[in-house]
C-alpha cells in the first residue's frame, strides 16, 4: 500500500495550481486538487480575462469616434450592460469548464471543497474528507482588501464589478495600482463618469515615472477625473447615492465606490502555521528560492506567496516546482525581467529597470521619444505615445523598455525577448524598423535624451 494517499495534493485551482497538477499528473504522480470556489482562480473568473474583455468593450466608442473622423458614417447609440454580462459570464463559464477538464483528463481528482492544513502531510476538506500527501502545494491566491474606514463595506471590490447589474452613472475608484487605473479606463470608455482618488504623488508607483506621467496624462485627458494626494475618510449612503469625505476636504456623491487598494493572500484559518508553515507580515506563505516553506513537504506558488502577482509568473513557479519535486531536476523559478502590461488606454508595457531604479545602479544612457501616432493624429486626437530604452552605458545592454501606446502589451512581449536575451542598443539599432509603426521607434533612437553617471 502507498505510504500516502496521493503524491500531491494541490490546494487551489487558478493558474498556478492547475499547471503544476496537471504537470505532476503527466510525469506520472498521483494528483488531487481542492478548489472552494470556481476552476480558473482569480485570472480567469474574476481578473484577467473578464477584465481584458471589458477593456474590449470600453475601447468601441473611442474607435467609433476615429471611425467618423476617417469617414465613415457610423454612430453610438450606447452600450447595454446586461447583453454584455451575459455573454462575459457564459465565457467565463465556458473556460471554467476546461480548466476542470484539464485536470480530469489527466486524471487529477478534484474536490469542490475548501481545503486546509492538517500537519505536514494532512489536508482536512470542507466536506470532512481527510488525506495524506507526500507534497502539498498552496496555490490559493490572494483576495481583495478594503481599508478599514467607516462605511467601508459599501464599496465594492474587483470581484464584484463583473456582477453589477447596472452601469452606474458615476463611479470612484480608490487607489492609484494596476487595477484602479485599469477599471479607470474600462468604466470611463463604457460611460460611467469616473472619478480616481490616489493617496501617492502620481499613479502607478513603482514603474518609470516618464511612462505612469504619461498614462495618467491620458487619462485625465481621456475624461477620468483623476485627484492625487486624495484618499478617503469615510462613506455614507443618503438618499443621493454614496457620500464619500475625502483628505482634499471635499464632500461628493457617487453611484458606486470601487476599492482597489490592494491584495492579500488568502492564508487565513487555514492551519498552515501549525504545520510547520512560516507567514510573513502580509499574510504571504514564506518560500525558498525553490517555493518551498519551512515545512519541507509543503510549497507554495503564485499570489498566495505575494513574490511577482502575475498569473504567468504563478504558472511557471508551478512548472518549477513540479521540476524541483518530482524530477530530480531543483529548478528555481526565474523572476528576473518578467515583462507586463497594463491595461490603461492607452497600454503601458514594460520590461526590467525604470530610469530611476537604472540610474541607482550605474552610469546609463535614457533613449525616448513622444510623438502622436499616425492613426490618432490623422483623426484629431492629441493623445501621445511613449517609447524609451534605458541603457546600460557601460555593457550597453537594454536595461529596460517602456512603452505607452495602444497595444503597448502586445509589443512588450517582443521586445521582452530582446531584452531578456541581454540585447544592447546597437543590436536594437542593427535591426531594420518596420515603417510605418509605433514601434519601429525603438530601433531608430540615435541620439539619448539624458545620462548619468
Ligand atoms: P496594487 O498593490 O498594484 O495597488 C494598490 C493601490 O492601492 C496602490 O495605489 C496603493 O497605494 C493603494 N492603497 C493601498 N492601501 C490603501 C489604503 N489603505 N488607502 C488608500 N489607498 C491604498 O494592487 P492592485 O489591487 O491594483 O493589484 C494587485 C496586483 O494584481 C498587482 O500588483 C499586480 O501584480 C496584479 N495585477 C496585474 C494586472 C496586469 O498584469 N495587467 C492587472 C491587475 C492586477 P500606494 O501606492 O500608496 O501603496
Amino acid at each position: 500500500m502507498a505510504e500516502y494517499d496521493f503524491d500531491l495534493f494541490v490546494i487551489g485551482g487558478g493558474s498556478g495550481g492547475v499547471r503544476a497538477a496537471r504537470v505532476a499528473a503527466q510525469n506520472g504522480q498521483t494528483v488531487a486538487l481542492a478548489e472552494e470556489d470556481r476552476y480558473g482562480g482569480t485570472c480567469v473568473i474574476r481578473g484577467c480575462v473578464p477584465k481584458k474583455l471589458m477593456v474590449f468593450a470600453s475601447g468601441f466608442p473611442g474607435m467609433i469616434e476615429e471611425a467618423q473622423a476617417y469617414g465613415w458614417q457610423v454612430s453610438q447609440s450606447g452600450f447595454h450592460w446586461p447583453e454584455f454580462k451575459t455573454k462575459l459570464h457564459a465565457e467565463l463559464d465556458r473556460l471554467e469548464g476546461i480548466y476542470r477538464n484539464i485536470l480530469k483528463n489527466n486524471g487529477v481528482k478534484s474536490f469542490d471543497a475548501r481545503a486546509t492544513v492538517a500537519g505536514p502531510h494532512g489536508v482536512k476538506l470542507s466536506t470532512g474528507e481527510e488525506f495524506t500527501a507526500r507534497h502539498i502545494l498552496l496555490a490559493m491566491g490572494g483576495k481583495p482588501v478594503k481599508p478599514d474606514l467607516p462605511g467601508a463595506d459599501l464599496g465594492m471590490t474587483s470581484n464584484d464589478i463583473f456582477h453589477m447589474d447596472e452601469l452606474p452613472s458615476s463611479m470612484l475608484i480608490i487607489g492609484g495600482g494596476y487595477i484602479a487605473c485599469e477599471f479607470a479606463g474600462v468604466m470611463n470608455g463604457l460611460g460611467t463618469k469616473v472619478t480616481q482618488y490616489y493617496r501617492g504623488a502620481q499613479v502607478l508607483r513603482g514603474f518609470d515615472d516618464e511612462a505612469r506621467g504619461l498614462v495618467a496624462e491620458e487619462m485625465i485627458q481621456n475624461g477620468i477625473d483623476l485627484h492625487l494626494g486624495t484618499d478617503i475618510i469615510s462613506l455614507e449612503r443618503d438618499d443621493k447615492g454614496i457620500r464619500v469625505k475625502a483628505t482634499n476636504g471635499e464632500e461628493r456623491h457617487f453611484d458606486t465606490v470601487l476599492f482597489a487598494t490592494g491584495r492579500r493572500p488568502n492564508t487565513d484559518d487555514m492551519g498552515l502555521e501549525q504545520a510547520g508553515v512560516q507567514l510573513g507580515r502580509g499574510g504571504e506563505v514564506v518560500v525558498d528560492d525553490y517555493s518551498q516553506t519551512a515545512a519541507g513537504s509543503i510549497w507554495a506558488v503564485g499570489d498566495a506567496t505575494n513574490r511577482v502577482n502575475l498569473t504567468p509568473v504563478a504558472i511557471r513557479e508551478g512548472m518549477a516546482f513540479v521540476e524541483t519535486a518530482f524530477k530530480d531536476n531543483p529548478t528555481k523559478p526565474d523572476h528576473d525581467l518578467i515583462p507586463t502590461a497594463i491595461f490603461t488606454q492607452p497600454e503601458m508595457g514594460t520590461v526590467g529597470l525604470s530610469e530611476e531604479e537604472a540610474r541607482e545602479k550605474g552610469p546609463i544612457e535614457v533613449y525616448a521619444t513622444s510623438f502622436k501616432p499616425m492613426q490618432t493624429a490623422f483623426a484629431g486626437k492629441s493623445s501621445r505615445v511613449l517609447m524609451k530604452l534605458i541603457v546600460c552605458a557601460d555593457s550597453r545592454r537594454v536595461l529596460g523598455c517602456h512603452i505607452v501606446a495602444p497595444q503597448a502589451g502586445e509589443m512588450i512581449q517582443l521586445a521582452g525577448i530582446a531584452v531578456k536575451m541581454g540585447a544592447t542598443k546597437e543590436q536594437f539599432d542593427a535591426t531594420c524598423a518596420v515603417h510605418p509603426t509605433m514601434a519601429e521607434e525603438l530601433v531608430t533612437m540615435s541620439t539619448p535624451v539624458r545620462h548619468y553617471d
